[in-house]
């Protein structure tokens, strides 16, 4: 197995270009990792969140705790055009609420609506996590759609959804885009459905929440060996192990990881990590 430890950080923001036939050098879809801390932020960066961008189309898969704050380094709140969230869990799902606040209450007035996507019920649980009526609670700001396990398009991405192996509805994603694929897990216990999900993708984000040690029981969260061997089974060229919790020792999910059969190239998330396909 190779080992990519050189990640991306800091790449300059400014929107990805669409691939052109011909042509070798232009990138089809660019991947910032916002946030990729675990259950809660972490010191160096916020919970879930991952801004893909092409042909100028911004969408965030995931928008958990502290990653509002992040996401300014590389996109103005202004210019996101739709949001997924995978769960309600509190770390892929909360910053809906400054981000509501942000698109609202702004200098230049309310900016235009646009779709978040979620689980049944996600209307109702960020009007709560507010503490607002439900009615009309976000929906000024925000086309709340609810998300079913089948195909769709989102802007100029093709996306598949899944249901994962986690306590509450939980989606994956495949994201398509001019011949390329990136799969999400968001959270999951050991999920079969993920590995076809993921079936020969560029690139695998996978959660890696666990180290090895007693068996925490099969429907939350993935261990990095767990990863590496759904990434295996995959074909995925690229694993990158995410959702990595900050009282656990990275390299050691690294090490854990390395230790699977698989061809792809392994690497940690980083928060400002930025990931080229195409
Ligand atoms: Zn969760």
């Amino acid at each position: 197995m190779m080992e990519e430890r050189g990640l991306e950080p800091g790449s300059p923001p400014g929107p990805a270009r669409p691939a052109r036939a011909g042509t070798t050098t232009l990138v089809a879809v660019r991947i910032t990792v916002i946030g990729c801390s675990g259950s809660f932020p972490g010191p160096e960066g916020p919970a879930s969140c991952y801004l893909l961008e092409a042909e100028g189309f911004r969408l965030l898969l995931d928008l958990g705790s502290g990653a509002v704050g992040a996401l300014q380094r590389h996109a103005s709140l202004d210019s996101i055009d739709a949001v997924c969230l995978s769960h309600h869990h509190a770390d892929h799902c909360l910053d809906i609420c400054p981000f509501w606040v942000a698109r609202t209450y702004g200098p230049d007035g309310r900016l235009p609506r646009i779709p978040v996507y979620g689980p049944a019920g996600t209307a109702v649980r960020m009007a709560q996590a507010y503490g607002m009526d439900s009615r009309p609670g976000m929906t000024e700001a925000f086309d709340f759609v609810t998300l079913a396990p089948g195909s769709r398009e989102i802007g100029p991405f093709q996306v598949t959804l899944a249901h994962m192996n986690h306590p509450v509805e939980t989606f994956g994603f495949r994201v398509e885009y001019a011949g390329r694929a990136l799969a999400y897990s968001a959270d999951t216990g050991n999920c079969p459905v993920l590995v076809g999900l993921a079936s020969q993708a560029d690139v695998l984000l996978c959660e890696a929440s666990y180290l090895s040690g007693p068996d925490p029981g099969p429907d939350m969260h993935l261990t990095a060996r767990q990863a590496a061997e759904h990434a295996a089974r995959a074909g995925a060229g690229r694993l990158i192990l995410t959702h990595l919790v900050p009282w656990n020792d990275q390299q050691r999910s690294l090490a854990e990881a390395s230790a699977v059969s698989y061809d792809g190239t392994l690497s940690l998330a980083a928060p400002g990590q930025v990931i080229a396909l195409g």
